[in-house]
């Protein structure tokens, strides 16, 4: 297994919305066990494809260090699509590993639905609520080409402007690593 460099706010690859995957061949095996390693390696419990620079309609997620979710096993979500969210909306607080050190408060609908497959491109539904939908809806961002940055509001934004050109411009300390570069994406 290989720890993967992790993409950073900044990369156009996290601006773009991520391809299909059509076949789960034995590279695609690989990428999803070194996408475990990096995510465990940086303490996080979500990891999209392309925040290691693939172009994969791909993520993961292992919320077993959870308080409540120590059941839930690891899991992997290709070509994922959400088909329900509720009207009802709360606000949660999230982090991104693409975006270090900083968390705010992010509006999302609270109970979704998502239609899913799994590495053996099996035809998958799950419902989920609270942390586990929030999660879901995070990682499927990251697939859209979304961050949660652009989901605060205008003034959270600009108290977090220097913080996220330092990381752009990769002026702070990393406690895993990361791309050197911007655009950065990996040969698969
Ligand atoms: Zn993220």
């Amino acid at each position: 297994m290989t720890l993967l460099p992790i993409t950073l706010i900044g990369d156009k690859i996290l601006r773009r919305k991520a391809s299909a995957v059509k076949e789960v061949d034995v590279k695609t095996i690989e990428l999803i066990r070194d996408m475990f390693e990096t995510m465990r390696n940086a303490n996080g419990i979500g990891l999209a494809a392309n925040q290691v620079g693939a172009d994969k309609s791909i993520f993961i997620i292992d919320i077993s260090v959870i308080e409540g979710y120590e059941e839930l096993k690891p899991m992997v979500f290709i070509n994922p699509k959400i088909t329900y969210r509720s009207e009802k909306k709360v606000f949660i607080e999230e982090g991104c590993l693409s975006i270090p050190d900083i968390r705010a408060e992010v509006e999302r609908p609270e109970t979704i639905k998502m239609d899913y497959q799994d590495t053996d491109l099996k035809e998958l539904t799950i419902e989920a609520k609270d942390l586990l939908a929030r999660l879901l809806q995070h990682e499927y961002d990251h697939l859209q080409g979304v961050l949660f940055t652009d989901l605060i509001s205008d003034e959270m934004k600009k108290k977090l402007k220097r913080n996220l050109s330092n990381i752009k411009q990769r002026n702070i300390e990393f406690q895993y690593p990361v791309t050197e570069h911007a655009d950065y994406q990996m040969q698969l």
